[in-house]
């Protein structure tokens, strides 16, 4: 990755009552502060992170978290990436593709830079002691926490199901497993992620409280937001796997342009960056920004009257020369399917060994270590 997209977007689109809802100002003055303290003295920081594998990774998990991890671990920061198999079943009643899906995770972090020498990457499903922990979270959260929670009621508003499954309303507790289960204090996340993290920080809390004997058993981990905690997709709603709006990493040129060029827009000439009143041709703007390395606002008076067309001529250059080097490691990864299998493998079994060592303190901490 040769840019570090950190000058981009000071006030990006996330002004808007929904975001305050999810405590975003706050989460974003508090990334500040981290970021410092990473800077200082990153063997003091574990990341958990991850993904579901519901379809291959776009631009909006790449500036909303992937960017951020591969910085992080670069830093020296620990890092483990969970690819969040069970999850998939919260608003679906089948798992299409598994398999394939999960393939194309790992060659999405092995091409953005995750480097499995220094970082697990792992399935849920193959750590049973992770997924144990998620019985005594349940028991510290009420629900009417869990019903209150911001994004699994837009997650529900988005369901392709006829009815709502217990999963949905209790995935954010087993998140909390993900997180805890590696003790991990530091969580890159986009904007929907913060009502999870909450809880998490809760449920961590309430454990010590508990079971901890005056000691802290978990941490309260923070969450990371990057400059673009939410980047709309080509419809003008957050992008999404699920929603058929994304532009993939691993999508070729030309598609980058088709979709680029369909994205909506307003019916305004005159191209300014204004997150509140404009949210599409504002985070078409972050999106050019972020690849060039430059501010939405110079972006935007760059463009001026030219128009929606050359905005989106903009965009569709920048995008194309940033993912190319990512691109082209990916056509290499997807050669070597064993070397894949083989990562998936080695990291199962490192969390394996880190979530059975976190049981037996919580076991030994509720006195059922018999
Ligand atoms: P799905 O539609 O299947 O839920 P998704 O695109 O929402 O997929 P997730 O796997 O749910 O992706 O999210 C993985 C991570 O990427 C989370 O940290 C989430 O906050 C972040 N993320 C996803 N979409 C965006 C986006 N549009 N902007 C910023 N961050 C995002
Ligand atoms: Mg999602």
């Amino acid at each position: 990755m040769n840019t570090t997209p950190r000058s981009a977007g000071a006030d990006v689109p996330s002004s808007d009552s929904a975001a305050d809802e999810l405590g975003t100002s706050a989460a974003q003055a508090r990334s500040a502060v981290l970021e410092e303290l990473i800077l200082k003295d990153p063997g003091k920081f574990r990341v958990l992170t991850g993904d579901r594998p519901t379809g291959r990774l776009h631009l909006g998990h790449y500036f909303g978290t992937l960017h951020n991890r591969v910085r992080l671990q670069d830093l020296g920061v620990e890092m483990f990436v969970i690819i969040a198999d069970y999850q998939v079943l919260t608003d679906r009643d089948v798992a299409d593709n598994l398999t394939g899906h999960v393939e194309e995770l790992v060659l999405d972090y092995l091409a953005i830079g995750v480097d499995p020498a220094r970082s697990t990457i792992f399935t849920h499903s193959a750590v049973p002691a992770l997924n144990q922990l998620l019985l005594p979270f349940l028991s510290l959260v009420s629900v009417a926490e869990l019903n209150r929670n911001p994004t699994v009621k837009d997650e529900i508003a988005h369901s392709r199901q006829s009815s709502v499954s217990g999963l949905m309303f209790t995935y954010p507790a087993h998140q909390a497993a993900d997180i805890l289960f590696c003790k991990a204090n530091l969580v890159p996340v986009g904007q929907d992620q913060l009502p999870h993290l909450e809880l998490t920080r809760t449920i961590a809390r309430r454990f010590n409280d508990r079971y901890g004997n005056g000691a802290d058993v978990f941490p309260q981990p923070d969450a990371l937001l990057s400059n673009a905690p939410l980047l709309l997709g080509t419809d003008g709603t957050k992008m999404s796997k699920s929603r058929g709006n994304a532009i993939t990493l691993a999508a070729d040129a030309d598609e980058t342009a088709r979709l680029i060029k369909g994205a909506k827009t307003d019916s305004e000439r005159h191209i300014t960056y204004d997150p509140a009143t404009r949210p599409e041709v504002s985070s078409l703007l972050l999106l050019a920004a972020l690849c060039q390395n430059r501010t939405p606002q110079q972006v935007a008076d760059d463009i001026g009257s030219a128009g929606a067309a050359a905005l989106k001529r903009t965009v569709t250059e920048s995008v194309n020369e940033y993912l190319g080097p990512i691109r082209a490691r990916r056509t290499q990864y997807a050669q070597d399917r064993a070397y894949l299998r083989e990562t998936l493998r080695e990291g199962n079994e490192r969390a394996r060994a880190v979530a059975d060592s976190t049981l037996a303190g919580v076991r030994a901490a509720m006195n059922s270590d018999y």
